[in-house]
């Protein structure tokens, strides 16, 4: 299992997720930048991968709402708008991995919404969070709205766990998510929406694979099922896929 260090909380942090459904997607006709999720390696710093990428450190900032002052931190995931020109083809098997919008980017520096990842994890990093559940809508834009996570209908199972160890971080009703759980994992987040129940407090440490909640329709639910995101520490939505596809995990 990776390592992290720990990260603090922003005090922003709950702001992010209540709005996720409102945000309109992104419009855009460039075709030549793409965005790289990438993972910050020990000692480095926004200059530093900036020059990597030939990209302005204040577009990183800007693209993962980074404040002035923010230091970057081992283990942190962030987003990079680059030019496929300046990616060498290590970045597609080593730290970084591709992901793609399917408005391609106009304005590299608004905050992201609605992309696509291509290129997959090469660990899986987390628990399917409900068991035999089907995928019936997937991150990206949707009806002309951002839908910031994916939508897991139940076949079966009704439990909802924790996708991977962490501290309960939020329990309770949000707008448009209905009861709602939130487990910080240092140096991601995964939120749970539409919960029926749920079984766990704020600020306990939950196990991968751990009971949370009940699958339900709480919220703006059409139907029975599970709204997952996966979201960096400054509540960037990511697409939570290829962090769960089993076809691309050892
Ligand atoms: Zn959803």
């Amino acid at each position: 299992m990776m390592k992290f260090k720990m990260l603090a909380l922003s005090a922003s942090s709950a702001v992010a997720f209540s709005c996720a459904h409102r945000l309109p997607a992104p419009p855009g006709s460039e075709v030549n930048r793409k965005v790289l999720e990438y993972k910050v390696q020990e000692g480095e710093t926004l200059l530093k991968v900036g020059k990597q990428y030939a990209v302005a450190p204040s577009s990183i900032q800007k693209m993962n709402r980074l404040s002035a002052s923010e230091e970057l931190k081992p283990g942190q995931l962030i987003y990079i708008p680059v030019s496929e020109a300046a990616l060498s083809p290590s970045d597609s098997e080593g730290r970084g991995r591709w992901v793609e919008r399917a408005d391609a980017l106009s304005e590299e520096n608004l905050p992201e919404t609605g992309r696509r990842a291509y290129l997959y994890s090469q660990y899986r990093q987390l628990e399917f969070p409900l068991a035999n559940g089907r995928v019936q809508s997937h991150f990206g834009p949707r009806s002309g709205r951002a839908h910031e996570g994916i939508d897991i209908f139940p076949k079966g199972e009704k439990n909802i766990v924790a996708a991977q160890a962490g501290t309960v971080e939020f329990v309770g009703k949000k707008r448009g998510y209905g009861l709602t759980v939130v487990v910080n994992h240092k140096s991601f987040k995964t939120l749970y929406a539409h919960c029926s129940r749920t079984f766990v407090k704020e600020g306990t440490p939950v196990k991968m694979g751990e009971k949370i909640a009940l699958v339900g329709a709480t919220g703006n639910a059409h139907g029975v099922h599970l709204h997952f995101e996966y979201q960096n520490m400054n509540n960037i939505a990511m697409d939570p896929l290829p962090h769960l596809d089993r076809d691309f995990a050892h």
